[in-house]
């Protein structure tokens, strides 16, 4: 496959007359610029070509509950009556009904132009914690809702061994999600077979939930039996959770995890909302990429991290849709610079250099996100996957710009409805602005959701 583009980002800049070599199996085998279209080309007239982002962190099933949870039922509601909530939620679903929403989940984001998703995937068994047949059944589901989608997944089977701090036993709405990680570790040979039947961009990491959920021994377990491959892990992301971690383990979440394991660069920090300077140092000296999710923290009330303290420390990002409250690519990167305007008091604040905020944001957060996913990608070269996407040129808030202004305008002024096209390691699943199975996808999801509402 060969694509034309009158305008794309090369990792040498802006290019003019663009043309991409696709190979057989979705990766880019060349990438020429000023260049005239050969008659078989895809000519992408009117557009701009640019690499997709991926999204590092998702749970799809959440977003089913969106919208249910906007109800005031406390004094004070927080994450933590969010999370009763959500347990009450999984109570209903089915394996089924979970692969149907993670197709619908999967399918939006192609939308909105991510070419892939960390799949941070914990419902693992029946209510009450039976094992399916399967002990990978609900992994299996989500594999095939991507295949369905055809998003590139890197899929990260969570461990979840106790209910909180120091062995607290597993409560009710948590027994589907828990495992030792000895089981854990036969859940994840279970899985090996659907990743090598799926598209070879199909990658299998793991995902030790949190500190309060996953044990000392447990988390150091599991690392030490799989020396390959991402890894992810819910951090510092409510202040309850950093004042319970220093009273337990005498160090605040992040410091404890790279004073306890080797964290590096295949490693992601989910949330590291509340880092003290010197955390947010090591972080970023360990190589290891910070998980940001800009919707949903601010949905769930977790507070602002210090972007700039990341940044020159030389930290890397990237950016996932978390609770799939609102799948929305422009938003989650104008939220994370609003956001942090907001606690700053000043403006451009996610850049470590001077120039356009939004193309330093879209260029970390395509790095980041590569990087957390062990994902070949992040920009047009040949041998990455060739996750793209097009923006329409003729849009009226991309009128009459050039260059880097080009991701200012759309990330600052306009939204995801300027996405046209977009493929995934090759796989063109969006045609002028929708996916090529959408009502076939969204009309499943409706049934489900009349379901779960009997
Ligand atoms: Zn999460």
């Amino acid at each position: 496959m060969n694509l034309f583009a009158e305008l794309a980002l090369t990792p040498e800049g802006w290019a003019k007359n663009v043309r991409v070599t696709v190979d057989q199996i979705g990766r880019i085998a060349a990438v020429e610029s000023g260049v005239e279209a050969n008659p078989d080309d895809q000519y992408l007239r009117n557009r701009i070509l640019l690499p997709a982002l991926a999204n590092l962190h998702s749970h799809s099933f959440q977003r089913a509950m969106s919208g249910l949870t906007e109800k005031r039922l406390q004094k004070r509601d927080s994450f933590w009556s969010w999370r009763e909530l959500m347990y009450s939620f999984l109570e209903r679903l089915t394996p089924e009904q979970m692969e149907a929403i993670a197709a619908l989940v999967f399918m939006e984001m192609l939308e909105c132009g991510y070419a892939s998703v960390g799949e941070f995937h914990y419902v693992h068994h029946q209510c009450g914690g039976q094992h399916y047949e399967n002990i990978a059944e609900t992994s299996c589901r989500v594999i095939s809702a991507a295949q369905k989608a055809g998003i590139g997944l890197t899929h990260l089977p969570v461990l979840y061994t106790q209910g909180g701090l120091n062995g607290k036993a597993l409560a009710d709405g948590q027994l589907r999600f828990g495992n030792k990680s000895d089981e854990f570790l036969e859940l994840l040979e279970h899985v090996e077979p659907a990743i090598r039947d799926a598209p070879e961009d199909y990658l299998l990491g793991i995902a030790p939930h949190s500190l309060r959920a996953v044990s000392p021994e447990s988390l150091k377990e599991i690392i030490e039996a799989r020396t390959s491959g991402p890894v992810h892990i819910h951090i510092a992301e409510q202040l309850k959770e950093v004042d319970d971690v220093l009273e337990n383990y005498g160090a605040r979440p992040v410091e404890w995890l790279l004073q306890n394991v080797n964290v590096d660069s295949r490693w992601c920090l989910i949330h590291a909302t509340h880092m003290i300077q010197a955390e947010t140092r090591n972080v970023a000296k360990s190589g290891a990429v910070v998980g940001l999710c800009p919707i949903t923290e601010a949905n769930l009330g977790d507070g602002v991290f210090d972007g700039s303290e990341l940044l020159s420390s030389g930290g890397k990002y990237g950016i996932g849709s978390d609770s799939n409250v609102f799948i929305a690519l422009t938003e989650e990167l104008r939220l994370l610079e609003y956001s942090q305007r907001l606690a700053q008091k000043g403006r451009n604040v996610m850049t470590s250099k001077s120039g356009s905020v939004g193309s330093a944001i879209y260029n970390d957060a395509l790095a980041g996100g590569a990087q957390a996913l062990g994902r070949k990608s992040g920009s047009l070269s040949p041998g990455n996957w060739a996750d793209f996407l097009t923006l329409d040129a003729e849009a009226l808030s991309l009128w009459g710009c050039s260059d880097d202004e080009f991701l200012d305008r759309w990330i600052f002024t306009a939204d995801d409805s300027l996405v046209c096209e977009v493929w995934s390691a090759g796989r063109q699943m969006v045609s002028h602005g929708q996916h090529i199975h959408h009502q076939e996808i969204e009309q499943r999801y409706r049934t489900v959701i009349q379901e779960i509402q009997k």
